[in-house]
């Protein structure tokens, strides 16, 4: 491991890389400089020392496994009370599009009650195998298990890729599992690619969105990912699958866990916006929380449901789950319709992927336009009432169009 070193000969102890340090990384003892676990290895104490007497020891890079022995996609499928979710099909088919560069197979591991029928129909989706652990144990996601037997399976396969959803139940489990193999885990990934030597280049936006940033994992293995809902497109179902289904043994051992279920209350499914194929979206253009209530009345004529920009949930007038955007929900509806959003990157990163964007804004420069397949530049006040007096005489959405 890299590290700072210092000269205690040459240093003056006058404290300046102390006062440099923005991590509180080094501290100042009786007669030494030490540098302390929460030196981050920036090199602002050697520009700030003023007799060059601190300098950086690296690590020479070493391989810690063989990679040559690591092949292969796995794919998390995640079901939820006996389904597989959606976005386990979207992994597959950035899974596929991986694997396929490398000339190596996708597998999925999917751990149920009764869940041979969905295993068999994942098969659809062009996946080579399946590994079904069915035990009634395992209806519901249940963090020990699923960690265990998650492990002992790449253990035994050794993928060169791990794909989760970034779902709340990827996002436990992943983290654990990568724990457990002491390998590499990029969350939220945005966008994946693998280079020829089977390198994983994971983006995803840093900085508050700012920068998208590309990570890998060339000294581990198995790489390991999580992808957010609708980000990519679902694989395409094939009409013949070739793979197959494995069941596997159960090892009772691995069932253990420390923790004791005392009740159980069903998800109730709520109409979500993530699942919405029209989004009416309001920014903080509609100026008062009342503009919520029009943009509803479009929304419900056109069957859709109103997301909002962050502004809104930050002033109380929408809850969270209603927020589109990096620190939100990512959405791919068929159609999304922007009323008075500016189109800040961390708004665009979460809806760009919709079938088609109209944006509503006084702003004829404004950056949503050019996320926007069509724009109106004028007050939503005036467009949005017109449209739904357009659907309300019918005429359906050409109606709407034409009005505009
Ligand atoms: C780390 C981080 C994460 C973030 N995550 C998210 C996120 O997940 N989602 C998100 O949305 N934002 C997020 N943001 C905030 C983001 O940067 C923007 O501030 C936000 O998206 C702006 O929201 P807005 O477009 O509603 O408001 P504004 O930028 O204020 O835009 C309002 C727009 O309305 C137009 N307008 C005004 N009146 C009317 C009218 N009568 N008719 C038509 N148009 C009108 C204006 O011309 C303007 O373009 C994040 C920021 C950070 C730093």
């Amino acid at each position: 491991m890299s590290r700072m070193r210092v000269d205690q000969e040459l240093c003056i102890l006058c404290g300046q890389c102390v006062e440099a340090c923005p991590f509180n990384g080094v501290e100042l003892r009786a007669d030494t400089i030490e540098f302390t676990d929460s030196c981050r290895l920036c090199r602002v104490c050697i520009k700030a020392c003023p007799v060059n007497a601190i300098w950086l020891e690296k690590a020479e890079p070493v391989d810690t496994v063989d990679k040559g022995q690591y092949k292969g996609v796995l794919v998390f499928a995640e079901q939820r009370q006996g389904r597989v979710q959606p976005v386990t099909y979207e992994l597959i088919g950035k899974g596929l599009e991986l694997a396929g560069e490398l000339g190596e197979e996708v597998v999925v591991f999917l751990a149920g009650s009764n869940a041979a029928s969905e295993a068999d129909a994942l098969l659809y989706y062009g996946v080579d195998r399946v590994y079904l652990y069915d035990h009634p144990a395992l209806e519901r996601f249940r963090i020990e298990p699923y960690t265990a037997l998650m492990v002992d399976l790449v253990n035994q396969i050794k993928p060169n890729i791990i794909l989760m959803g970034a779902t709340p139940v990827g996002r436990s489990l992943a983290p654990r599992v990568a724990a457990r193999l002491r390998t590499g885990l990029t969350a939220d990934c945005t966008f994946l690619d693998v280079k020829p030597n089977g390198d994983l280049v994971q983006t995803r936006p840093a900085f508050g969105g700012d920068v998208m940033a590309q990570i890998i994992t060339p000294r581990h293995r198995p790489q390991m990912a999580t992808v957010r809902h609708k980000v990519m497109p679902m694989a395409e179902k094939v009409s013949k699958p070739h793979g197959e289904v494995v069941s596997c043994n159960v090892d009772e051992r691995l069932l253990r866990s420390g923790i004791e279920i005392l009740g159980f209350k069903p998800y109730q499914a709520v109409s979500s916006i993530t699942d919405a194929e029209v989004i009416i979206a309001a920014g903080r253009g509609i100026g008062k929380p009342d503009g919520l209530d029009l943009l509803g009345e479009l929304a419900a004529l056109l069957g859709g449901v109103v997301g909002v920009t962050r502004p809104l949930v930050e002033q109380g007038w929408a809850d969270y789950t209603r927020q589109i955007g990096m620190s939100g929900r990512t959405v791919r509806p068929k159609l999304y319709i922007a009323c008075g959003i500016s189109g800040a990157i961390q708004h665009v990163a979460g809806m760009r992927g919709s079938d088609v964007i109209f944006a509503i804004n006084t702003d004829p420069a404004a950056p949503i336009f050019d996320a926007a397949h069509y724009g109106l530049v004028g007050d939503l006040y005036e467009i949005v009432p017109a449209m739904i007096d357009a659907l309300k005489k019918g005429g359906g959405a050409d109606a709407v169009f034409q009005t505009g």
